[in-house]
């Protein structure tokens, strides 16, 4: 009796530590990134008693560089191909329908996070606990008007170039030249050296939809791009494998570059309390939203997309981890590759609550600072151009501290004082960062959710049809939610 005790006992003993060898083997990257993480703060704030010189901190940040180099290399086969091969997927009507569901989540998720953000700033007053005198003045920034960076957002989304999409943006500027003795500003179309997402999904859309409607000339096209996009997302799983080394780079080197954190955040600290309050309570809504929504588990949902998460923080760039994004989405959440494909590159590019939320808090903050009253006129101006700049924000490294300038102007609150807060961005960028690329993740999940039956009847046709198309979506027809249970036992 005693004997079959134990060996009960020994086969539960065996399974249990079976299985965590199995849970191990399934996370092991996701636990290299969270120690790689932890290493990083761990290293960074310990050197930081050595003080390091300039150089040093280069050295260290040198493989977090080269990590952000390879991911933002990635972006661009990634994009085209991704988006692409997501609309060939689909016929143009369910296509037009999965596009119009992702664009009302946006929408309001981007109203959602504004409204939080400034019922908190306008509740708690950070500007009335800083001071000017503290801080400082701020450095003279460029005169842009809100019409200016609106008609340069749409000019962006209909280029002139394609190859110039790929490495610049269209942006006016102002120039100073003297006409009949006196100096007047000329305004001046020009570029600036960033890759034009906007245009490139404008054209990949039109390409992907009359692609899908080719029939069999065009199925060369569509191979072609599927296999683009395998082999992006295998060079992205290779990648993956030096992301931890990268991250910790990152995380050091940034934490050493630091000027005195202790002063610097007092100062601030209502301001970031605001911001970082704003969004974990804009992550609970997305969450709630998501559970109403498709009754699924969010926290089930967050964990598969952690990696993302954890890169999102390290990059400070929704784009840069977008490679990531992706992996998570689809091999941990079950997540459609005709949804993923998508609507994640237009998410990404589009759809930045983190960021709304920050703008409208940090141009109020200043309004405050700065003594102005907040009449509902100004709260309206602030929150529909929080909005716009958010859309406008480009997915890299505090962009949105570049498009508030247009909240500020529209506001009439001093543009220059923007400087002031670079201090903390770095840090805020993170945390607002992380949370664009949840709230397009939760996104993708949810337009799947009420997709189901298009993308049901195209498996369908193409099963029909006998097109070996399918074989390029390995996760078709599979309900949200059952990838979730095998990914998370
Ligand atoms: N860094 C952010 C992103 O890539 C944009 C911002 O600056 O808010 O999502």
């Amino acid at each position: 009796m005693d004997g079959q005790t134990k060996s009960t006992d020994n086969v539960e003993v065996y399974s249990r530590s079976g299985r965590f060898k199995v849970w191990f083997m399934a996370n092991i990257l996701l636990i290299m990134t969270v120690i790689s993480v932890v290493l990083g703060i761990l290293f960074g704030l310990l050197l930081r008693l050595a003080e390091p010189s300039a150089t040093t901190i280069v050295v260290l940040g040198f493989p977090g560089e080269i990590l952000m180099r390879i991911l933002k290399m990635l972006i661009l086969p990634l994009i085209i191909s991704s988006l692409i091969t997501g609309l060939t997927g689909l016929d143009a009507k369910s296509s037009g329908k999965l596009g119009l569901r992702a664009m009302l989540y946006y929408f309001s998720t981007t109203f959602i996070a504004v409204c939080i953000g400034m019922f908190l700033v306008m509740t708690i007053q950070p500007g009335k606990h800083a001071s000017k005198e503290t801080l400082g003045d701020g450095d003279q920034q460029s005169k842009l008007s809100t019409l200016d960076t609106f008609l340069d957002l749409i000019r962006n989304v209909f280029p002139n170039n394609l190859v110039q999409t790929c490495f610049e943006q269209t942006q006016t500027y102002y120039e100073e030249v003297e006409k009949n003795g006196t100096i007047t500003s000329v305004r001046k179309l020009g570029y600036k050296g960033s890759m034009n997402v906007l245009g490139l999904i404008t054209f990949c859309i039109v390409f992907g939809i009359l692609l899908s409607r080719m029939g069999r000339q065009g199925q060369v096209m569509i191979d072609f791009f599927s296999v683009l996009t395998e082999l992006t997302m295998q060079m992205v799983d290779l990648v993956m494998w030096y992301s931890p080394i990268g991250i910790m780079s990152l995380i050091c080197a940034k934490i050493l570059a630091m000027d005195d954190p202790d002063r610097i955040f007092a100062q601030l600290a209502m301001y970031m309390v605001t911001v970082i309050l704003g969004l974990i309570i804009h992550l609970g809504v997305l969450m709630l939203i998501y559970f109403a929504l498709t009754r699924q588990n969010p926290i089930i949902f967050f964990q598969g997309m952690l990696q993302a998460w954890l890169t999102a923080i390290a990059t400070s760039s929704s784009s840069a981890t977008l490679p990531v994004t992706f992996k998570c989405l689809e091999e941990n959440n079950g997540i459609d590759k005709r949804v993923s494909r998508f609507v994640l590159p237009i998410g990404a590019t589009v759809n930045m609550d983190g960021t709304a939320l920050y703008e409208a808090v940090a141009s109020v903050f200043i309004g405050q600072l700065n003594g102005f009253t907040m009449t509902f006129g100004t709260v309206l101006t602030v929150s529909l151009t929080a909005t716009l700049a958010s859309i406008g924000a480009a997915s890299v490294p505090s962009a949105g501290l570049i498009t508030m300038l247009m909240v500020l102007t529209a506001a009439g609150f001093p543009v220059e004082d923007v400087s002031l807060l670079l201090t903390v961005d770095w840090f805020l960028d993170r945390c607002r960062t992380s949370i664009n690329v949840l709230g397009d993740s939760y996104g993708a999940a949810i337009v799947q959710k009420f997709s189901q039956k298009e993308l049901d009847a195209a498996t369908e046709r193409e099963l029909e049809e006998g097109s070996h198309q399918i074989s390029n979506y390995p996760n078709s027809g599979t309900p949200l939610g059952e990838k979730q249970e095998e990914a998370h036992f």
